[in-house]
């Protein structure tokens, strides 16, 4: 065997490697696309509230109190632009005004 034919020997082994990890891959890709449906679909639903409530005009999340270190919280809103408020807030982020006590 001449080096010409072992090097031409390792090409094909490199190249049937690659041919074989490709199709490893190819096989693999319809059980990744199916696994990620579900995280789309339902980040697809979460868009669509949030976008419905944007529609709206109403704050997200506007409707739910707030537990905080198991206390629950009223929610509070902003009275300028009825944004909805963290109770550690002294100023408004959407607004930028500052909140009454
Ligand atoms: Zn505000």
């Amino acid at each position: 065997m001449t080096g010409g034919g072992a090097a031409t020997g390792l090409y094909l082994i490199v190249v049937w490697i690659a041919i074989v990890i490709l199709a490893v891959v190819w096989i693999c890709l319809p059980f990744a696309v199916f696994g990620i449906k579900p995280k789309i679909d339902e980040q697809t639903k979460l868009l669509r509230e949030i976008l419905a409530h944007l529609k709206k005009d109403e704050p997200v999340g506007s409707a739910q109190a707030e537990t905080v270190g198991g206390t629950k919280l009223k929610a509070a809103k902003c009275p300028n632009c009825d944004y909805m408020l963290r109770p550690e807030w002294t100023r408004c982020p959407s607004c930028l005004k500052d909140l009454p006590d």
